[in-house]
């Protein structure tokens, strides 16, 4: 089967290529893909300035397909189910991560499209747990958005709490920041949504998915605009959410004390932090990374209910044959979220 394979590290080697079917193994499933979304971590792995991955690798953990094999002892997932999967391949299920169920944080986590075998291709073999069979009313292409917005349901609801009536900052309108956007929203917060000149597009769908204010922060001071909506008094929860330098600096200003922020950004280098603001304002600083099953199911729920809704997102739907034009795009922040597709 053709697929997207990262042949070695550094900047590039990256090639269609021909390589072999996954087997399916007892507790195992095999996935036939309709749609894999290109995330920011993929344009990372591409340009070799990520770390953590493993060529040769085929790359893409976000995806949505159809059931076309189980293996021994697998139950509950007929063959044609229209699924999604989470890249957690397997884990370790013995240390402490593992046994509390945030095995997001298992140091031994197989990770499609990162550390084994992903998406980019026609068929993907994971472990029948991280197989979640879709609700009707989910689309194939929303589905493929289950992975990131499970990212941000992780962030959001899970590492940090967000109530109603809550103001809440995104820096940063990627697929990440708009799908935190859309999971605050869903809870009831009052949203504002920063981003870059050329982020225009991105803005404009925040404010059509709800967000009450978007800033162009080369024009406007977002520090500004969050101290005024909040009457001086600061957001309860600002995500960083840009990787950008200065990101979590304006974060630390523009949160109130006692207040949040979520880092799920990767700046890629050491950002510097006013720690004596951190410490006088009382502010929580939180990780996150990846995803667990609770999160899924939020997530999942959020799409059935049309909460959140992961069509908007998808900026640009291309066959596997067209990676460079989609990694480009992606690259250059043209778009939002790009799909692809093995057979176009
Ligand atoms: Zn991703
Ligand atoms: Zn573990």
């Amino acid at each position: 089967m053709k697929a997207l394979v990262k042949q070695a590290k550094g900047p590039g080697n990256m090639a269609l290529l021909d390589v072999a079917e996954p087997r399916v193994g007892p507790g195992q499933v095999k996935v036939k893909i309709a749609h894999a979304g290109i995330c920011g971590t993929d344009v990372h792995i591409a340009s070799g300035e990520f770390f953590h991955y493993f060529p040769p690798l085929v790359l893409g953990h976000e995806f949505s397909g159809e059931v076309v094999e189980t293996g021994a002892g697998v139950e509950g997932i007929p063959l044609g189910a229209r699924v999604t999967a989470e890249p957690t391949k397997s884990t370790c299920r013995v240390c402490p991560h593992c046994i509390s169920g945030r095995y997001n944080r298992c140091e031994k986590r197989d990770i499609a499209g990162v550390v084994s075998n992903g998406a980019f291709t026609d068929y993907v073999v994971t472990r029948a747990e991280s197989i979640h069979r879709l609700p009707d009313s989910v689309s194939l292409k929303a589905a493929a958005l289950s992975e990131p917005l499970a990212v941000c349901v992780h962030g959001v609801c899970e590492q940090c709490s967000v109530r109603e009536g809550d103001f809440v900052l995104i820096m940063g309108p990627g697929a990440i920041g708009l799908g935190c956007a859309q999971v605050a929203i869903a809870h009831g917060a009052r949203v504002m949504v920063a981003g870059a000149a050329k982020d225009a597009h991105r803005l404009a769908l925040a404010r059509s998915l709800g967000a009450e204010w978007t800033v162009n922060v080369e024009k406007e001071n977002v520090l500004d605009r969050a101290l005024a909506v909040t009457k001086g008094w600061g957001v309860d929860l600002a995500v960083e959410a840009a990787g950008a330098p200065g990101a979590l600096e304006v974060c630390v200003e523009a949160v109130r004390k006692g207040g949040e922020i979520l880092q799920v950004g990767l700046p890629g280098a050491p950002v510097p932090v006013d720690m004596d603001r951190l410490a006088f304002k009382e502010i929580r600083l939180i990780g996150t990374f990846g995803q667990k099953r609770s999160a899924w199911l939020l997530a999942l729920e959020l799409l059935k209910t049309g909460r959140v809704d992961a069509e908007a997102m998808v900026s640009d739907m291309l066959s596997l044959d067209e990676w460079e034009r989609g990694f480009d795009i992606m690259a250059r922040g043209a778009g939002l979220k790009v799909l692809l597709a093995p057979e176009g």
